[in-house]
């Protein structure tokens, strides 16, 4: 009977040393990776790119898989894989570690970063000797801008490519003799106009959602604001315009004006023409009030301890300088105590569009 040691090296004489050293009972004839058919095939995104915003790394990591003709993980695999944009909607640059080495067959893209910010963008793959793979669609979306994270909290703000979206329910976060005298939010008249009169229209919730652009522009031929929603105060209640139907003054309404300067319309939409005298008494005369349609920003009517009024501004109610909320420089509407109001002759930019 033969010893154990020759056994061993009986063994031995299929495999190499090394190998028989190790585990003599691994090296029994079969080369191929288990669950494969062992032919590196194709590349294939395991971890799709998800939204992101513009300039952050995406996240979690994007990962590329080798596989073979049948979908399984080729585990051997160590290929190099480069990622590119391939759908380049944007106009972006792809930036962070592009080329990266597989480990088991899997290549994680950890810092991978995209400039510009727009909707449908795809990533490739390619390795050499493989069938390359494009992503699903994914958004790159702006960074919120500056003063859009002043909204109070029931008021949601995302960014969706370069349009920002402000939902709300319209509700004001205030009192008012326009809820039901059962409604604990009900607060009887008590402003400084002797001639009030309540309308017959009730507060109701709202499904608001403001589609605003992210990155305001001028145009050359300004529209005119529409009756209804013309922008959204920083607590959620719309700006309509200086109106009460079309072409006809606010004279009369005024009176309904509850003593925040709101009342609702038919509907029930809460709404403001004037200036709104909740948010003015929490955030300044002078402080940032919320945003028209083409995404400028409404401020209040006391400048530099000077209360505008409308002849000191242009014809769409507003002007360019510097503000506490962007140092650089804005266009932007002030509301004014005389007509117009709010805004004068239109949209100074490109407006975006607004849903109920
Ligand atoms: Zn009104
Ligand atoms: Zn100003």
């Amino acid at each position: 009977m033969p010893t154990a040691r020759a056994r061993l090296a009986a063994v031995g004489l299929v495999c190499t040393l090394a190998l028989a050293l190790a585990a003599a009972g691994a090296c029994s004839g079969a080369s191929s990776i288990a669950g494969t058919d062992g032919t590196t095939s194709k590349l294939a995104f395991t971890v799709q790119p998800g939204n992101i915003a513009a300039g952050v790394a995406i996240s979690p990591a994007v990962q590329v898989t080798i596989q073979d003709a049948n979908g399984n993980t080729v585990t051997s695999s160590t290929a190099s894989i480069t990622i590119a944009i391939g759908t380049n909607s944007g106009g972006g640059t792809l930036s962070g570690t592009k080329t990266v080495s597989a480990v088991s067959g899997v290549a994680t893209f950890s810092t991978l970063s995209i400039d510009k910010a727009d909707t449908g963008y795809t990533l490739t793959a390619s390795a050499t000797g493989l069938t390359g793979s494009t992503s699903s669609t994914f958004n790159v979306n702006a960074s919120l801008p500056a003063g859009f994270n002043q909204f109070v909290t029931t008021v949601q703000v995302t960014v969706e490519g370069t349009t920002v979206v402000v939902r709300s329910n319209g509700v004001p976060n205030h009192g008012s003799p326009y809820f039901d005298p059962s409604d604990p939010r009900f607060e009887a008249y008590n402003g400084s106009n002797p001639n009030f009169m309540l309308n017959p229209n009730r507060i109701a919730t709202q499904a608001l959602v403001f589609r605003i652009p992210a990155s305001p522009t001028p145009t050359a031929t300004p529209q005119a604001t529409p009756l209804g929603p013309i922008g959204i105060g920083l607590n959620g209640v719309p700006i309509f315009n200086q109106y009460a139907g079309p072409n006809q003054p606010l004279t009369n309404e005024i009176n309904s004006f509850d003593q925040y300067n709101g009342h609702p319309q038919q509907t029930g939409m809460y709404h403001f023409h004037v200036e709104p005298l909740f948010i003015t008494a929490s955030r300044g005369k002078s402080g940032l009030l919320g945003f028209l349609l083409d995404g400028y920003p409404v401020y209040g009517p006391l400048e530099n301890a000077v209360t505008l009024r409308s002849a000191d501004l242009d014809a769409y109610h507003g002007h360019s300088h510097a503000t506490a909320d962007y140092p650089q420089g804005i266009y932007h509407y002030h509301v004014t105590a005389d007509a117009p109001y709010i805004n004068g002759s239109g949209f100074y930019g490109v407006p975006g569009t607004v849903s109920n």
